[in-house]
Order: structure tokens, then C-alpha cells, then sequence
């Protein structure tokens, strides 16, 4: 057997590799300074048509580009008018931001439980939180998975709730042949070096229905509207006069970095393949591995991956997830965990939320760690990251 690197043995690999990484090139350089040495680098046409090039390509009506994926579920749920007093079901396997949003408007969110398998958010357990005063459902497709967004949209018609789908893995991926960001009432992305297409920070909305989709215009841009029509003191006095109409943020994309991201939207297809071909190589290495599980996927989904994650099969180990991940890291490949549950955070905590809300998320969290995943990586890297997966498994198999 061979030795692990944290106990003295030679290391899998020389250098260190990380769990995620941007891809940009002289294409994307390229755009950007070309918008820098133009006249507006903010408010201009290249956020214009960037917003047109996602509809475009999620299939949506209508797209808003906004400065992160955060301001994206801010400005969702101020568009659906939840407020004080109403409940948002969401799940806590994911980036605090996709319950945050419910706060930021006053509302509470509420953890509904995972599907242990796939890891997305169980439609049986959000019919089993929805109260008078559940207002939303913010699903987040995990890992670039596509949520079960039948059995979700249905659930969403009865109770009347809106339907947020937090897609910041997922552009790219598809749900039964539609692209996600078609699916939902709003759908949010966000564009942070991490995610599949990055303008450096970025997010946007997608959305069907046109009354939703100015108020998530006005949200991102102070409430104030240039629009005679949404006016409500007409005749209106001058070209220069608009109004504040709501309460809205300064949640605006720059035109450098909408140019940045039309640019890496050239790519997304090639991103898909190469997430996928690595995906492909991983889950066959994989595959019957003891003290292994991989993640399932259901075949509604044709999924552009953000992370790919191992979860470990404690049971059958004598090591723990923490001796696992120092393992790997000193064999020179980096991981990371996504996500610690949202309601162990402090601030959580003290909002009243315990331990034990929801034992499938629980479980899971106790034995993930999302291995390296993105286009850039080499054959060799993927093979690397195998080579240590399996090394450090065969040491710890009981
Ligand atoms: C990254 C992420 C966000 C937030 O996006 P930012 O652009 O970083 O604000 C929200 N939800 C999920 C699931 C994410 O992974």
C-alpha cells in the first residue's frame, strides 16, 4: 500500500490544486478593455445586450443583470412581495445567501429537508413546512443539479407560492430539454470566479412574467423608474424628471463586466462538455468504490456541474471527514466542504433554529467534500485527484 503523504509518504502530486478555478482568456481581456476604452463603463449597452443574451439562452423573457448572485434573491424576493411576517422554505444545504435573501425582507426562513441521494431539496419535506404563512420556495439545484421542478412547480400552483430558484451552480444545465432559467416564476444566477461563467461579481434574474420583471427592474435600481408608464405623477415635467417609486438598491452590473461575461457565455457550451467529460472520468473511477458514495443524479437533469462532491461512507473507514480532507490536502490536492448547513452558523442559532431540523442534510454534511473540478484541469490532474482519492480510501478501508 502506498504511504499517505500526511504520514511521511510522497505526495500524489508536486504542486497544490484547488477545488475550483476561472477560466479566463485574451478573448475575455480583450472585451473588457475594448467596454473600458469606450465612453460608458456603466449603464450602458453592454449590460443591455448581455441581458438579451441570457434570455436568449435560458429561454426566458426577460434577463437582469445585477452585481451578485446575492442581490439576485434580494431583488427576487422584494419582486414577489414577501415581507415581515412571512415564511420563505429553503434548504440548508447551500450557500448562506439562498436564506439570507428571505431575511433581508423580514420574512423567516424555513429548512426543508434533502433528498439523501441527489442532495437537492425534497418536494415531500417542503409540502410538510408550508404553513398560512409560507409566501416562496427559494430551491437551489446543487451542484449545477437541476431541482425535481415538477414535483416543485406543482406544489407551488396549490399553495400559491412563488417559485425562486437559486440556479448559481446551474447555468447551462436543463430540466426535461428546458434550460434552467425558463423554469421557475424568477430564477437567479450568480457569475463569482467560482461558478461556471464568471464577469469577476455578477448575478442576474431571469423571468417569465412581465410585472415580476419590472419590479425586479426597479429593486436593482433604487425603485426609481424612467418608465412614463409606471409613473404615477403624470404628466411628468421634463426629459430629465423619473421617479421613486419603491424602495429599491444601486444593485447594477458594470457595462466591463456585462462584456466580460458575453465573452464567457461563448465558452459555456465548451465548459459544459469539459465539466462533463471530468464528471464522466470521476464517477467512473468511482463507481463501487467501498467507503464511497456517489452523488445521484435523476435523468431529468442534463447537468452542467459546478462541483463534483465524494461523500464518504464513514461506516466503512477508520478515519474521520476532517483526517480525510488533511489527507488529501497533504497529498496536494485542495478541497473544500459545501455547505456547513445554514442554521449551524451562529447567527442562525441565535435566531432559534436547532440542531436536528433537518437529519438527511445533517448526515450528508458529515461525510462531503467537494474534490477539484473546472474546464481548465489537465487529464493528469484528473487523474492525480483519482490517484488520491483512492490512495487515502485504500488506507482507511476497515
Ligand atoms: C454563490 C452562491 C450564491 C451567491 O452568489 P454571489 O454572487 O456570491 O453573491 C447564492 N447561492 C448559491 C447556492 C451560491 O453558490
Amino acid at each position: 500500500m502506498e504511504e499517505l503523504a500526511i504520514l511521511g509518504g510522497k505526495p500524489v502530486r508536486e504542486t497544490k490544486i484547488y477545488y475550483g478555478r476561472q477560466w479566463v482568456d485574451e478573448d475575455d481581456v480583450a472585451a473588457v478593455a475594448e467596454t473600458l476604452r469606450g465612453n460608458l463603463i456603466t449603464c450602458g449597452p453592454k449590460v443591455q445586450e448581455l441581458e438579451k443574451e441570457l434570455a436568449a439562452y435560458t429561454g426566458a423573457k426577460y434577463a437582469v443583470a445585477v452585481s451578485n448572485g446575492t442581490a439576485a434573491l434580494h431583488c427576487a424576493c422584494l419582486a414577489a412581495g414577501i415581507k415581515e411576517g412571512d415564511e420563505v422554505i429553503t434548504t440548508p444545504l447551500t450557500f448562506a445567501a439562498s436564506a439570507n435573501c428571505a431575511l433581508y425582507v423580514g420574512a423567516r426562513p424555513v429548512f426543508a429537508d434533502i433528498n439523501p441521494e441527489t442532495y437537492n431539496i425534497d418536494p415531500k419535506s417542503i409540502r410538510s413546512k408550508i404553513t398560512e404563512r409560507t409566501k416562496a420556495v427559494v430551491a437551489v439545484d446543487f451542484t449545477g443539479q437541476c431541482v425535481e421542478n415538477e414535483a416543485i412547480r406543482k406544489i407551488c400552483d396549490e399553495y400559491h407560492l412563488v417559485f425562486i430558484e437559486d440556479a448559481a451552480h446551474a447555468i447551462g444545465s436543463a430540466y426535461n430539454g428546458k434550460k434552467v432559467g425558463s423554469l421557475a416564476d424568477m430564477t437567479c444566477f450568480s457569475f463569482h470566479p467560482v461558478k461556471t461563467v464568471t464577469s469577476g461579481e455578477g448575478g442576474a434574474v431571469t423571468v417569465n412574467n412581465e410585472e415580476l420583471y419590472k419590479k425586479v427592474v426597479l429593486a436593482h435600481t433604487h425603485g426609481i423608474t424612467h418608465d412614463a408608464e409606471l409613473m404615477e405623477d403624470a404628466p411628468h415635467e421634463g426629459p430629465w424628471y423619473y421617479e421613486q417609486i419603491s424602495l429599491g438598491f444601486n444593485y447594477r452590473m458594470t457595462d466591463f463586466q456585462a462584456a466580460l461575461l458575453i465573452s464567457q457565455l461563448k465558452k459555456l457550451e465548451f465548459f459544459k462538455a469539459r465539466r462533463k467529460e471530468i464528471v464522466n472520468r470521476y464517477n467512473e473511477a468511482f463507481a463501487d468504490t467501498p467507503g464511497l458514495i456517489v452523488q445521484k443524479e435523476i435523468p431529468e437533469s442534463d447537468t452542467c456541474r459546478h462541483l463534483y462532491i465524494i461523500r464518504l461512507d464513514l461506516d466503512k473507514l477508520n478515519c474521520t471527514r476532517r483526517e480525510f480532507f488533511d489527507a488529501m490536502s497533504a497529498e496536494n490536492v485542495q478541497c473544500q466542504v459545501h455547505y456547513v448547513p445554514t442554521y449551524y452558523f451562529p447567527y442562525y442559532r441565535k435566531l432559534g433554529y436547532e440542531k436536528g431540523l433537518c437529519p438527511n442534510a445533517e448526515k450528508v454534511y458529515e461525510g462531503i467534500m467537494s474534490i477539484p473540478l473546472y474546464p481548465k484541469m489537465t487529464d493528469e490532474e484528473v487523474e492525480d485527484v483519482i490517484h488520491a482519492v483512492k490512495k487515502i480510501i485504500a488506507w482507511y478501508t476497515k
